[in-house]
Formats: structure tokens, sequence, C-alpha cells
């Protein structure tokens, strides 16, 4: 596969300190290897060095696409930023993409309609005018950017020079909330994504699924998350995690294994499911019990039996306390290799999951 590649240098007072600080930061998601001031990487989407070189930091990195360089340009230098605390450092990334400044990544999405799937999911049907191929293209999910007001013309994000993504601030400041393409229909041009109806205040994600008016825009970036091979899997969510647990199923190839432990609330919010896959799909009612506390994931996966571990992936998403504790699960009693599952918070208990 031809990886695209880029590379950035910066003088910083203590380069090492940055490298250590990456390394520590980002053990948990991927495979880093440490040779003396340097930290390589190793993911699904790419890999690269961070190292410290003559008084500079620097950064290599190779990433399966352009959408992708892009975020970890972007997730390279805000990290630079974070840890240094110093928002002037002054650098620039050669290679791939270097000239960019508009986001290559950012549709507008135009709202046609929407409806509840159950009392709980409501689905927003929107319409893309430009880039739907792309959209249709790569990952699973995308970071929708939802308008403060739909009366004042939206200020888009741009790329600075140091790649980092420069949001609009004040009164046309975004709110970003990671949601799923539950499915695309490239004819019509338009995408759906499914809103879970959930408690909480303050929750523009979820206002804007239940208020969505025809006409109304938001801005949608992405799309990201790979789908590893496998050839059984394991999938865990809660409902904010059916949607995507639901397509994959869905476009899944017959031959393929699936255990699926979808927990909602009760049997209200079961949706149909579809594959042709060789598929054991099994609702869990939480019952009353708050989202994110009953613990029925964590359950389900100590009483799955784990005997066929060659040629297997787990996915688990749900709120980020539960799925961390589940990686937990799943590492020391399921003994399941670190390649072999993700968990992903797909939402944080108490607090904006503003991404
Ligand atoms: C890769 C990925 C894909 C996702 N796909 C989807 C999707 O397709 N559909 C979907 O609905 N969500 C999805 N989510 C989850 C969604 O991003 C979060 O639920 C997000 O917090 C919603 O934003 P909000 O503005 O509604 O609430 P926030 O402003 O983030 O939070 C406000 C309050 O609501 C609470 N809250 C947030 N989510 C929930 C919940 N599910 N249950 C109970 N309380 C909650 C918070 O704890 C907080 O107290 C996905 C997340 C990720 C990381």
């Amino acid at each position: 596969m031809t990886l695209l590649s880029a590379q950035t240098s910066v003088v910083l007072p203590d380069p090492v300190a940055i490298v250590d600080a990456f390394h520590e930061h980002f053990n948990e998601h991927m495979t880093m290897t440490r040779e003396g001031q340097a930290v390589h990487f190793e993911a699904d989407y790419g890999n690269g060095t961070l190292s410290a070189e003559e008084g500079r930091f620097a950064a290599r990195i190779n990433c399966v696409s352009e959408n992708v360089l892009l975020s970890v340009k972007a997730m390279v230098a805000e990290h630079i930023v974070e840890f240094t605390g110093d928002t002037s450092l002054d650098f620039r990334w050669e290679g791939h993409g270097s000239d960019l400044r508009e986001l290559p990544n950012l549709f507008v999405g135009r709202v046609v309609r929407s409806y509840n799937l159950t009392p709980r999911m409501r689905r927003v049907v929107f319409a893309v005018d430009n880039g739907i191929e792309r959209l249709a293209a790569g990952g699973l999910h995308v970071r929708l950017l939802i308008l403060p007001d739909q009366t004042r013309t939206p200020v888009w994000p741009h790329l600075s020079k140091t790649g980092a993504i420069v949001w609009a601030k004040g009164e046309d400041e975004q709110a970003r909330r990671v949601y799923t393409i539950r499915a695309i229909n490239k004819e019509r041009a338009e995408v759906d994504i499914d809103f879970v109806m959930h408690e909480g205040d303050n929750m523009p994600g979820a206002h804007f699924g239940a208020t969505a008016a025809v006409g109304d825009i938001v801005g949608i970036v992405g799309p990201g998350g790979e789908r590893p091979e496998a050839d059984h899997y394991v999938f865990a969510g809660d409902e904010t995690a059916l949607p995507v647990m639901l397509r994959m199923v869905a476009e899944m190839p017959a031959g393929k294994t699936v255990t699926v432990y979808a927990e909602v609330d009760n049997e209200g919010e079961q949706q149909d499911v579809r594959s042709n896959a060789d598929l054991s799909w099994n609702w869990l009612y939480r019952r009353g019990q708050p989202a994110g506390t009953a613990g029925l994931l964590q359950q389900a996966l100590r009483q799955h039996s784990w005997e066929k571990q060659d040629g297997l992936h787990v996915f688990v998403g749900c709120e980020k306390d539960e799925a961390r504790a589940i990686k937990k699960v799943l590492a020391d009693e399921a003994g399941l290799a670190k390649k072999a599952f993700v968990a992903a918070g797909y939402w944080v208990r108490g607090a904006n999951d503003d991404h």
C-alpha cells in the first residue's frame, strides 16, 4: 500500500520531554517502540517517528489516506502546543498536503427529513451536495459541526500552516460531536445519521437531532475510523454504538461470524438487524437504570467464551469509564492481545464530549 508522508521539526527548549509526553499519552492507543530519543508508532492507519534531534522536536509520519494524514498532522501539531504550553510556536509541514489551507474533508450537510426509528433514536437524513463519493469511501464516523445559529453565515474551520485546525470562535463557534454514518445513498447524495435522544442538559448533538428542521445546515468533517479485517468478530455497545454495529453487520459478507451484545433501555429500542454474516445478535436491557451504569456489557463479555481467538476482532463502544473497565476484562480476563480489540469511549458520563 502506498502511504502519504509528511514531516516537520520545531526548535524547543526540551524536545526530549515532548517525545516522552507523546510516548506516555499515546502508548495506550497504538503500538509504540522507544529507541533512545525517538519513539516509533505503528497503527492500522499508518506509522511514524517522533524524535529529539539537535535541539529540535521532529515528526515524520506516513498515512494510508489524505484524510488520515491531515488528522494525524493536526493531532501532532495540537499536542506539541498542549505539551509545551506555547501557542506562538511557528513550524510548517513539508510533504503531502503542505499547502492545504481549506479542510479537504469538510462537507456541508443539509437536512432533508427526520423521523423517529424508536422512541429514543431519531434519524436525520442530510443531503450532501458535493463530495458524497469521498464521504462514502472512507471510515464509519464523522465529526458534526453544529452551528450556534442557523441564521448566521457559517464560519467553517481551516488549516493553519502548523497543520492545526483553526476552529471558529465566539459567536460563530460550533459544537463538535462525533456521529456514525449509519447509511449512505450515493445516487441521492444522502447520508443517514441516527441520534440517541439521551438525558442530560446542554447537549448540542442530541438537541440538534431532536429539533433538526428541513434546510438546517451542519458541517461534516471526516470520515474516519477504519474497519479491521478479521474472520470473526465480537461487537458490544450501548445505543450510541448501535448505528455503527448495525452498519458493520449489514455490510459484512457471508462467511464471517459475528456475535453482538447491544445494550438499550428496553424492547421498544430494538431495531431490525440485517446481515449476510453468520450472526448472533443479543439485546441487553437496562430497564430504567441510567445509561453507562448498568454494567451489562461488561457482564456479557465476561461470560462470552473466548476460546476462538485466531482471526478475531473485538469492537466495544460505550461510556468512557465503562470502556476502560471493559478493556481490562478483555486484556486481563479474556487474555486478548492488544491488537485484537478496540474499546472506545463513545461518550462521557456527566461531561460534554467536545472533540
Ligand atoms: C466514534 C463515535 C461514534 C458515535 N456515533 C454516534 C451515533 O451514531 N449516534 C449517537 O447518538 N451518538 C454517537 N456517538 C456518541 C456521541 O458523540 C455522544 O453521545 C455525545 O456526547 C453526544 O453529544 P451531545 O451534545 O448530545 O451531549 P454532550 O454535550 O456531549 O453531553 C451532555 C450531557 O449528556 C450526557 N450524555 C451524552 N451522551 C449520552 C448518552 N448516550 N446517554 C446518556 N447520557 C449522555 C453527558 O454525560 C452529559 O452529561 C458516537 C461517539 C463516537 C466517539
